[in-house]
């Protein structure tokens, strides 16, 4: 297990220290359960009081993998009382800055801490691009670093992997196995540049006692309810359509017709209101469904929770919770 960096008064010697702690930090062969935690159920890109944007994490011990890195992800993490050197990969559903406002924290938080360890990032075509770029506006910071006399840079780079995932992918490690479909949350024009490159993922988690799907952001999808056959858990993305049209009519004057046009069109088509996913899971014969990434709810925490959960139940008889962040399932 890790090593706590001790409370040092030179800034020098904890730098020194930390380093030789985290290189002693490989990582012990575990054999408990995995948990899935909610780090942050809000769904994007308007930031909400009492939850993060979407992330969770996959955890046992000390090996974490991180379920997209919404902001907030990081500070999420240490809340949820795991060790931030834990983390061994990151999974990315798709590129929407909703999803992915966290990253730089993490990349950042390992070159502060010199926690440079191995780490994959897993995600859609367009991951690597991002991840480089990331990484290159880290470089003033690294070259910095504490700005004490003889400090060695570390490169931000230093034990990252990027993987950019296929549709129909099956990924091994650390006891986990798992499973890539491409869903339906983008709709471009059949056979354009952007339908071919631009994926959205949901993934399935198969663990050595049960099986997790996770919707990241879709519409309507079979290839999904096929990825969530029998699954024991479905986490899912909701969004309360009511909701965000009451929204959008209070903020109409800072949108164009235009643009509410589009928002409209993106949320019904993209994205599963209550009877989508009412339908979809008791068509995948789930066992359960978590519901995560709210968008369209009320702030603090007066959310329809039980009106969510009626709507869900109407077709699916198994249990239904809605989440906040930090929940353990
Ligand atoms: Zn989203
Ligand atoms: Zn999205």
């Amino acid at each position: 297990m890790f090593t706590r960096c001790p409370k040092l008064s030179s800034v020098a010697a904890v730098i020194v220290f930390c380093l030789m702690s985290n290189a002693r930090a490989a990582p012990a062969k575990e054999t408990g359960r995995y948990e899935w935690v909610t780090l942050g159920t809000a769904g994007g890109p308007v930031a909400q009081p009492g939850r993060n944007e979407p992330a969770n994490l996959v955890v046992r011990g000390g090996e974490a993998h991180l379920v997209d890195a919404g902001d907030g992800a990081m500070t999420a993490v240490v809340e949820a009382g795991t060790d931030y050197r834990a983390l061994r990969s990151v999974w990315i559903s798709h590129i929407h800055f909703d999803h992915l406002g966290g990253l730089y924290a993490v990349l950042g938080l390992r070159l502060q801490t010199r926690a440079v360890g191995p780490l994959s990032i897993y995600g859609p075509p367009g991951m690597r691009e991002i991840v480089n770029g990331l990484l290159a506006a880290m470089r003033p910071s690294a070259r910095s670093g504490f700005g004490v006399p003889g400090e060695v840079a570390i490169d931000p780079a230093a034990g990252i992997t990027v993987v950019e995932l296929k549709d129909g992918d099956i990924i091994e490690r650390d006891g986990l196995k798992v499973t890539i479909a491409a869903n339906s949350h983008y709709s471009f024009a059949e056979g354009s540049a952007e339908e071919k490159y631009f994926r959205s993922y949901s993934f399935r988690f198969d663990l050595a006692d049960r099986s997790i799907v996770y919707t990241g952001d879709t519409g309507p999808s079979d290839k999904v309810i096929n990825l969530a056959r029998g699954a024991d858990l479905l986490v899912t993305e909701m969004v309360d359509l009511d909701g965000i049209k009451a929204t959008m009519t209070r903020y109409a004057k800072h949108m164009s017709a235009k643009e509410i046009d589009v928002a409209t069109q993106h949320l019904t088509s993209h994205h599963l209101t209550t009877a989508d996913i009412s339908a979809m899971a008791a068509r995948a014969g789930v066992k359960a469904v978590v519901v995560t990434h709210i968008a369209g709810g009320n702030s603090k925490d007066a959310y329809a929770s039980d009106r969510y959960a009626a709507e869900i139940g109407k077709t699916f008889r198994g249990p239904v919770h809605i989440a906040k962040d930090l929940e353990r399932f």
